[in-house]
Parts: C-alpha cells; sequence; structure tokens
C-alpha cells in the first residue's frame, strides 16, 4: 500500500478510488508514518479539508501536536501550493494573523512555518508575498530585521532602542520624509494617504503624528 522510494519519496497504492476513504491507509500516513495533513493530502491528491473530514469521521488523531494542526489549518482559507492562504481567524493590530500556540499568542505565519518546518528560534518569519494575512508555508522564509522593513509584529515586540530614526535597520523612512510627513499632517492630510505614499503602515504615520517615534525630528 505504501511505498518509499531510496529517494524518501513515498507512494501510495489504496484499493479505494477515493484513497481518503481508505481507513487503514489514512492511519498509516498519518499516525504510523507521522506525515502531517498536508503532506497526506498531497500524496491522496485531495484538499486538506479532507484529510481533516475523513479523520474526524474515522476518530483517528495524533495526541497533542495533531489537535494544534487542525485547529490552525481550519482557519485558513487555503488553495493551490502558489497561491496566498489566507488567514480567517484573529489579526493582530498590524494585520498578521494572530493565534494563542504554545503558551503564548504568536503571528500566524510564524506557527506555520513551525508547523511545517520545526521551531526557527531568534529568526523572524517573513514573507515573499507581501501578503500579511498568507501563512501559505511557501510563501514564507526564515531571516532577520534588516531582511524586511515591514514586519511590524517582529518589531513592536523586538524594538531596536539605541537605534533611532532610519540609523535603525528596521527604518523605511528617511529624516527629511519624517520632516515632510510630520509637515502633511499639520496640513490635515489623512495617515492613510501618507502611509500610500510613503510606503509605510498607516500606524507608523499615526505614531509620527503622536510624537512617539521619530520625536528628534523637528517638523
Ligand atoms: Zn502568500
Amino acid at each position: 500500500m505504501i511505498e518509499v522510494e531510496s529517494g524518501g519519496d513515498i507512494h501510495v497504492q489504496s484499493v479505494e478510488e477515493k484513497p481518503w476513504r481508505d481507513k487503514d491507509l489514512l492511519w498509516l500516513l498519518y499516525i504510523e508514518h507521522d506525515l502531517m495533513q498536508r503532506e497526506v493530502a498531497a500524496l491522496f491528491g485531495c484538499h486538506r479539508r479532507t484529510v481533516i473530514e475523513w479523520c474526524r469521521r474515522f476518530d483517528i488523531k495524533k495526541p497533542r501536536q495533531a489537535d494544534t494542526e487542525t485547529r490552525f489549518w481550519s482557519k485558513v482559507n487555503d488553495g493551490d501550493h502558489d497561491e496566498c492562504w489566507e488567514w480567517t481567524a484573529a489579526l493582530s493590530s498590524t494585520g498578521y494573523g494572530s493565534i494563542y500556540f504554545e503558551g503564548r499568542y504568536q503571528n500566524a505565519q510564524r506557527v506555520a512555518y513551525t508547523l511545517e518546518n520545526g521551531d526557527p528560534g531568534d529568526q523572524m518569519i517573513l514573507h515573499h508575498c507581501d501578503n500579511r494575512k498568507c501563512v501559505n508555508p511557501e510563501h514564507l522564509y526564515a531571516g532577520d530585521a534588516s531582511d524586511n522593513m515591514q514586519d511590524m509584529w517582529d518589531r513592536e515586540r523586538h524594538p531596536e532602542p539605541d537605534a533611532v530614526g532610519e540609523k535603525n535597520p528596521s527604518a523605511k523612512l528617511t529624516d527629511d520624509e519624517v520632516r515632510e510627513i510630520k509637515q502633511k499632517l499639520a496640513d490635515g492630510i489623512h495617515p492613510r494617504q501618507l502611509a500610500g505614499e510613503y510606503g509605510v503602515h498607516k500606524t507608523n504615520i499615526g505614531e509620527i503624528g503622536r510624537e512617539n517615534i521619530w520625536t528628534h525630528v523637528e517638523p
């Protein structure tokens, strides 16, 4: 029923035309081989939701990890492997998916990466696709702060108090631009418009306006 090639590729053969209806095979792959639901779905050529549904019907579940995995992917609007899979549950104030995982709230792309590749440690999980809601593991990579200027989530949690203004490696704005922004805010231009104009999140513009950041730049 299962053939493992020397390279590690697995081929499955089932008596069922719809292999996900084959309880023994499902159990073998998901429990015995400890594959993830998305891997089982890929082998069967079906949608992950199909695997979730048939595991439920057959009462096949992994103890702890599986519950987390099921819970996580049930909140994702997933599609083809090259599409963005958007998080459908809670969002952080900065627009990233948010989920309680292993004792704390984490951003969803980090959990997706962890479920797929293991704990990335100190590294940040960044998007290739620029879509903050996306948790498709194919669109995610681990890197450090200088790899990505937009990762508000991690920047908020790991601020660099010693580096201010444009000397901060996370800074997208120059002192001159911040001076312009302050002037435009004073002229009544909406933060959302300025966010688009300068390519930063409107939260940043709001913080500049409230003099919480870039305080060393005189308007
Ligand atoms: Zn994406």
